[in-house]
């Protein structure tokens, strides 16, 4: 069977691994914006060599351009680079009104810049899905042999069954600390209904060199990105890659599939044709793509969010070697409450201990005083942690999605917000509860302090085309495909009837695994 895979983010490449696995000839085509050559060459400088021998180029490149403030990363980079939210699709304008999110056109896709957290769904939060937890369960598992999980068999393992045997990455101080407190108070923990454990995250846990530069991009690239994988694709002689070009359009005849595709150099277009076509561009990118080839013009589409908010968390306990300590910097625990008294959806809190960007973003907002406060901040950075908590989509925004014609062969893809009034409610419930569980934590929210991410901040966007037992309007069946179509599948976030507050892309990979496995072989 010949087929097509559009992207080559993480749902597209697990998609594309079910397939060739089961004999498919697969072509992947997508824009392919990768790091640029001067940026890769200085990576190349570090593989295999220690961290004491990393030249100031390393350090200098890795963190050039990343200006953190208090409200956070206003611009996320990778080494340096926007490689991998660089739009590419010239004959379309973005326009975002109100709403703040990222598309990538890049091999990899978002997975380039992503804080690799992964955990499964939890049952509540897919009671409504038509799927089941058991159907998705082989699946997450089949990931876990393409990417290392690291993490620890700890109490989150009572919620979160462990789909492979994780590997440890080092704990920082603070967080061994705050677990410590928290462990204290476990049945405290356990009355309210909360969880907390070390971070789940895809990365090569055992070559981790604590450098601390994570959040600007591992310079050992050891965190995983769904490019790791084209390499391990391509010794499949059933498989093809197709680099520099973008669909525009979808449509399906009685003797199969055929795309319109345009090249991102010089706007040449062509017509592919397949038996199947799937579909992983990502959230925004997959809903406008649909909206162009499947529904009259005009129609528009609605993303589901699962909004964020950060808040500094401040301990009562100081580690007062943070500043010179060796750590990784992606999140180091996870909190999960699963009270219905506050939610009747999971809220899921990630807490980022202290990275460099901390100091940074305060001694940019001390000005000249950051010199005479220098003592103060080294006592307060030594206490202080940033809670990053995420909301299911029944609390959250949404984005409207919409394609106009702009001009002659040009359109706007005008993304709005629609916000949840529910949001802010929630976010301060979650701050009063920490506040009166601060014994059990030793610590405080800092909530005057909290920023609520804009609608589509989050980038765990989804939910534009869900699957349903009964599809109607935008909705799919459970193989992701429209309503009439019967071998067009779209395989990422778009087919979620819901955002859950745990992140999107282990169920996005391990759901486009399962999609890609059932329709062939
Ligand atoms: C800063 C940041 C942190 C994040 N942290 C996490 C996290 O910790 N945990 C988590 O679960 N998620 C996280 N995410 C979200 C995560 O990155 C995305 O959910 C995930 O990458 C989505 O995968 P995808 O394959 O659906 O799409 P993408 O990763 O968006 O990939 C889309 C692919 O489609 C291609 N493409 C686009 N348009 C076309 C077209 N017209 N034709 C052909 N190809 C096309 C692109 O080149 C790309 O390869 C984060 C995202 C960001 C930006
Ligand atoms: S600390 Fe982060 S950036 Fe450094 S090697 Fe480990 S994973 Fe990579």
């Amino acid at each position: 069977m010949e087929v097509i895979v559009l992207g080559s983010g993480p749902a597209s490449m697990f998609c594309a691994l079910a397939l060739v696995e089961a004999g498919a000839h697969v072509c992947m085509i997508d824009p392919g914006e990768v790091l640029e050559k001067d940026r890769q060459d200085v990576l190349h400088t570090v593989q295999g060599v220690p961290k004491a021998r990393w030249t100031s180029d390393v350090f200098r490149m890795v963190k050039e351009n990343t200006n953190p403030n208090t409200k956070g990363v206003p611009k996320k980079l990778v080494y340096g680079s926007d490689f991998p939210f660089r739009w590419r699709e010239d004959d379309v304008e973005v326009r975002q009104e109100g709403v703040d999110t990222l598309m990538s056109h890049a091999l990899g896709g978002l997975s380039n810049a992503w804080g690799a957290n992964i955990f499964p769904l939890l049952p509540g939060d897919i009671a409504e899905w038509p799927i089941s937890m058991s159907a998705l369960d082989p699946f997450y598992r089949r990931v876990c042999e393409y990417l290392t999980l690291a993490g620890v068999e700890d109490d989150l393992a009572e919620i979160f069954p462990l789909h492979a045997t994780p590997k440890g990455l080092p704990v920082s101080e603070q967080a061994r600390l705050l677990l410590e407190d928290a462990r204290a108070n476990r049945s405290e923990l356990r009355r309210n209904k909360m969880f907390i454990g070390r971070s789940r995250l895809a990365v090569r846990a055992q070559e981790c060199v604590a450098c601390g530069l994570c959040l600007y991009g591992c310079p050992h690239q050891l965190i995983f990105s769904a490019s790791h994988l084209l390499p391990r694709l391509l010794t499949y002689p059933n498989f093809s890659y197709r680099s520099g070009w973008l669909a525009k359009r979808i449509s399906e005849g009685h003797d199969g599939v055929s795309v319109e595709i345009r090249s991102v150099s010089d706007g040449a277009q062509e017509t592919c044709r397949a038996e199947k076509v799937y579909v992983g561009c990502g959230a925004v990118n997959s809903t406008a793509l649909a909206l162009r080839s499947f529904h009259p013009p005009g129609t528009s589409a609605h993303l589901l969010d699962s909004q964020y908010f950060l808040t500094p968390f401040l301990r009562m306990r100081c580690s007062s070697g943070v500043l010179d300590e060796e750590l990784h910097t992606l999140s180091q625990l996870a909190l999960e409450i699963l009270d219905p008294a506050l939610c009747d959806r999971s809220v899921h809190v990630l807490f980022y201990t202290y990275n460099d960007m901390y100091t940074r973003a305060l001694t940019g907002m001390l000005g000249p005083l950051a010199g005479v406060a220098k003592p103060f901040l080294k006592a307060f950075l030594g206490r202080l942690l940033i809670m990053q908590g995420y909301l299911h989509s029944d609390y959250s925004g949404q984005v409207r999605v919409q394609l106009d014609t702009a001009s002659q062969g040009h359109e706007q893809l005008l993304l709005t917000p629609v916000e949840n009034e529910r949001t802010k409610t929630m976010v301060r419930a979650i701050h009063r509860r920490m506040r009166r569980m601060c014994r059990t934590f030793r610590g405080l929210p800092i909530d005057p302090m909290c920023h609520i991410g804009g609608v589509g901040k989050s980038y765990h966007l989804g939910g534009s085309m869900p699957m349903s037992l009964a599809p109607q309007g935008l909705q799919t069946d459970l193989l992701g495909r429209p309503i009439g179509l019967k071998s067009v599948h779209i395989v990422d976030a778009s087919i979620f009837p819901s955002i859950p507050a745990t992140n999107v892309t282990f169920t996005a990979m391990a759901n486009a695994y399962r999609i890609g496995k059932e329709t062939v072989g």
